[in-house]
């Protein structure tokens, strides 16, 4: 028996949510900013939830960070081992001010991580990027210096 599911389905992600995966495939990490509280919110919301206004502007923010937290996952959501384990990582991207960024990170031993460690985006090749989360491969150490 074939138990598959043969299902198309879409999903409109809203105007806020749109803009920032159109923004991932651009190379770019879009946020929302209130002037009441002057939070930059990202991923970016029409509304914030602490001012209960809606937002005022669309800003772009750095792809550069530091480590919140993180996690060293060795086994999946299913049970299976992961070997390499998953980096899971909450990431304060720089210029915001509220939340974090969930991602991943790469290019870095799970002993080697700490909280508030420097990382940078690494992104998918323009050709690969699809408009997802997925389109930053990983978070990864910023080098002394800056780019790379
Ligand atoms: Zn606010």
């Amino acid at each position: 028996m074939d138990d598959a599911l043969d299902v198309a389905y879409t999903w409109d992600p809203g105007e806020a949510m749109g803009a920032f995966l159109e923004g991932l495939r651009d190379g770019r990490i879009i946020a929302t900013h209130c002037v009441s509280c002057e939070r930059t919110l990202v991923p970016p919301r029409k509304f914030c939830e602490r001012c209960f206004r809606p937002t005022d502007r669309w800003e772009e923010v750095a792809s550069t960070g530091l480590v919140e937290t993180f996690s060293i996952c060795h086994v999946s959501w299913d049970m299976r081992d992961l070997d390499p384990p998953e980096l899971p990582a909450v990431i304060r991207l720089d210029g915001t001010s509220d939340g974090g960024f969930l991602h991943k990170l790469g290019e870095v031993a799970p002993d080697d991580i700490r909280i508030g460690m420097a990382v940078e985006a690494v992104w998918r090749p323009l050709a690969e990027r699809t408009g997802s989360i997925l389109d930053i491969a990983y978070f990864r150490p910023r080098t002394a210096g800056g780019d790379a």
